[in-house]
């Protein structure tokens, strides 16, 4: 869908988190609340928009942005700063960033109402956490469906990515197939 005018206006054409300009931008609407209007809306670029549709935020020091960002005067960037550096409080800057700023309560609370709704995080058969773009081994044989062939136990299955609102199955590549597994088969590698 094209940018509403005012979306346009609002974000001078430039992704509103990264400043990339003379490309593709998109409205996304900040969770949990939707498209019905634009002060629930971000203007970003493919990139930004990928990242934070896919929960990827392997890359810290793409982010770094937000520790401007979150200054913004819309509330719907200064929210989703809020959330990226709420990913990344474990670096310095972000940690820093989060204890130096002052935010709408209103706005904290939106930040903070997806993770509240969220899910149970996604683990493998030991309970070690999984992320997006992690290695694993299959700890058995499994039969894959919908194919021929089993993926034998051992099997390392590279950069894989977590099914979104289900955490017991990941995706991943075998034998150049992409495929489901339940987390309980596989363990990090
Ligand atoms: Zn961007």
């Amino acid at each position: 869908m094209a940018l509403q005018k005012v979306l346009e206006d609002r974000s001078n054409n430039e992704c509103e988190l990264c400043n990339q300009k003379d490309t593709e931008l998109k409205a996304y609407a900040v969770p949990p609340k939707d498209d019905s209007k634009p002060e629930n809306q971000i203007v970003v670029c493919a990139t930004c928009l990928g990242k934070i549709t896919e929960v990827d935020y392997a890359d810290a020091n793409y982010w770094r942005f937000a520790t401007g960002t979150i200054w913004s005067e819309v509330p719907a960037v200064q929210c989703m700063s809020y959330k990226i550096l709420t990913k990344l409080k474990d670096t310095d800057w972000a940690g820093e960033t989060l204890d130096s700023v002052f935010l709408d309560e209103n706005i904290v609370e939106w930040a903070n109402a997806e993770d509240d709704l969220a899910q149970e995080p996604h683990k493998d058969c030991f309970g070690a956490l999984l992320s997006a773009g992690d290695n694993v081994v299959l700890v058995q044989n499994l039969n894959v469906k919908g194919t021929s062939f089993t993926a034998q136990k051992g099997t390392v299955v590279k950069n894989i990515r977590l099914v979104h609102d289900d955490p017991t199955h990941i995706e991943g590549k075998v034998n150049g197939t992409a495929i489901y597994i339940l987390t309980k088969y596989l363990k990090k590698n």
